[in-house]
C-alpha cells in the first residue's frame, strides 16, 4: 500500500526520506509543496528531481478524505462531510468570522457519551488518522483559497468537531505539529485550540508535547451534576480537572483556559449555578464561552431562554470573569456545536458528489 505523506509530521517525513536514502532537505521541500502550495501531485513539484518524483509516485501518495457533501448556510458557514471509509463520515465546519476559523473532527463518533451531544449518541467508531485530521484543513484551504495578503483562508483551527481529541492523542499531536510548523501551515499556537471534556493525564502530556490554546468543556459547577452531563467526570472530577488546568497554564500560549458551558434550560443555567461556578473557578484564570444548547433529534434537553443566558453571564461578568455567548451558527445545516453526527447513510443518496480535483 502506498504511504500517505499527510500521515507524517516533519520528524516522521524526514525519517521516511532518510530510509529512502534521500537528504533531509527533500522532506522540507516536500512539506512546502504539500502545505504551503497545497499541491497533491508529485509531477507538479518542479524543483524536485524527476527520478525522485517518479519514485515518490510509485510508493507514496497525498490523499485527503473524499468529500461526500458540501453545505453552505445562509450565514456563510460551510460544512463538509468527509468519507473516512467503512460507512463512517466526519464533518468539518468553516466559520467565516473576522478571521477564518475551521472546526475539525478528531474521531468518527465519541466514546464519552455526554448526555447533550449528538456525536456521543452515535457511539465510538474509530480514531481518525493524521491524514484525516490535517486533510480537513488541507481541503478547506484548497476550497477557500487565499486571502488578499496571499495567506490561506484558514488562520484559526479549533478541534471542537466530532470526537475527543485527547483520546486520539498521538494523531492529534502530529496533526497539531503540522498546523504549527513553519513548513506546514505556520499557524500561531494561540490560534489553534484543542477542546477537551477533561482527560486529565492527556492534558498534562499536551502541556509538555505541544501546548496550544486549551478549551475545557465544563458544563456544570459541581460533581453531582457534571457526573450526569459529562460522564468522564466520574473518573476525573472537578478538583483534579481544575488543578490540571492550572498546571496547563504554566506552558500555555494564552494566560487563561477557555471554559465551554452548554446552556441547558433548567438543568445548569440558574443564577445559583452561576454563583457556585464563580466560587469553583476562583483560583483558575479563565474565560467562559456560553454555548446555547443545540437540539438534535431525540435530545432530552431544551435550550436555555435568552434571559437566563444573559443573567448567567451577568453573574460571571460581575465576578470579573470575561464571558461571551457563542453565536449559534449554521443552524440551518446542522453545523452548530454538538450537532455534528456525520450522517451519511440517509443523506448521501440525495446529493451530488463533489469530485476531488483542482
Ligand atoms: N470532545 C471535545 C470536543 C468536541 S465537542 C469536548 O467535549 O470538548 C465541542 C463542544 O461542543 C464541547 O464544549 C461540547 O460540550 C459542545 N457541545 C456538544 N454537544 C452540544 C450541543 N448539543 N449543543 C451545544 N454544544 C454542544
Ligand atoms: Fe464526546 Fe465532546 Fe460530545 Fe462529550 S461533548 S460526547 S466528549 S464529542
Amino acid at each position: 500500500m502506498k504511504k500517505n505523506l499527510l500521515d507524517l509530521d516533519a520528524h516522521a517525513l524526514s525519517a521516511y526520506f532518510a530510509e529512502m536514502g534521500e537528504k533531509p532537505f527533500r522532506a522540507r521541500q516536500l512539506m512546502r509543496w504539500i502545505y504551503r502550495e497545497g499541491e497533491s501531485d508529485f509531477a507538479a513539484m518542479t524543483d524536485i528531481a524527476a527520478v525522485l518524483r517518479n519514485k515518490l509516485a510509485q510508493q507514496a501518495c497525498i490523499v485527503v478524505p473524499e468529500i461526500l457533501r458540501e453545505e453552505l448556510s445562509d450565514d456563510g458557514t460551510r460544512k463538509w462531510l468527509l468519507n473516512v471509509g467503512t460507512g463512517n463520515a466526519v464533518e468539518a465546519v468553516y466559520i467565516p468570522e473576522a478571521r477564518g476559523t475551521l472546526c475539525i473532527s478528531s474521531q468518527a463518533g465519541c466514546a464519552l457519551d455526554c448526555s447533550f451531544c449528538s456525536t456521543g449518541k452515535q457511539g465510538f467508531n474509530r480514531n481518525l488518522s493524521v491524514a484525516e485530521i490535517i486533510g480537513q484543513l488541507w481541503w478547506a484551504n484548497h476550497q477557500l483559497g487565499r486571502n488578499a495578503e496571499g495567506n490561506w483562508a484558514i488562520s484559526n483551527v479549533v478541534m471542537m468537531g466530532m470526537g475527543e481529541p485527547l483520546l486520539n492523542y498521538d494523531n492529534t499531536v502530529s496533526a497539531l505539529r503540522l498546523m504549527l510548523d513553519d513548513l506546514g501551515y505556520g499557524l500561531s499556537r494561540r490560534r489553534v485550540t484543542v477542546s477537551t471534556s477533561g482527560v486529565v493525564p492527556a492534558m498534562d502530556r499536551l502541556r509538555e508535547d505541544c501546548p496550544v490554546a486549551l478549551a475545557v468543556s465544563l458544563h456544570a459547577p459541581n460533581d453531582a451534576l457534571r457526573d450526569q452531563l459529562v460522564p468522564i467526570n466520574q473518573k476525573y472530577p472537578l478538583k483534579a480537572l481544575l488543578a490540571a488546568c492550572r498546571r496547563y497554564l504554566e506552558r500555555a500560549p494564552r494566560d487563561f483556559i477557555t471554559f465551554e458551558y452548554v446552556m441547558l434550560d433548567g438543568v445548569n443555567d440558574t443564577v445559583q449555578h452561576a454563583h457556585e461556578l464563580v466560587r469553583r473557578v476562583a483560583d483558575t484564570p479563565c474565560k467562559f464561552n456560553l454555548i446555547p444548547f443545540n437540539p438534535f433529534p431525540q435530545s432530552p434537553y431544551q435550550r436555555s431562554r435568552p434571559e437566563a443566558i444573559q443573567r448567567f453571564r451577568d453573574v460571571l461578568m460581575q465576578a470579573d470573569i470575561m464571558t461571551t455567548t457563542r453565536k449559534t451558527r449554521g443552524d440551518d445545516i446542522a453545523a452548530a456545536c454538538g450537532q455534528l453526527a456525520g450522517q451519511v447513510l440517509d443523506k448521501t443518496r440525495r446529493t451530488t458528489r463533489i469530485a476531488f480535483h483542482k
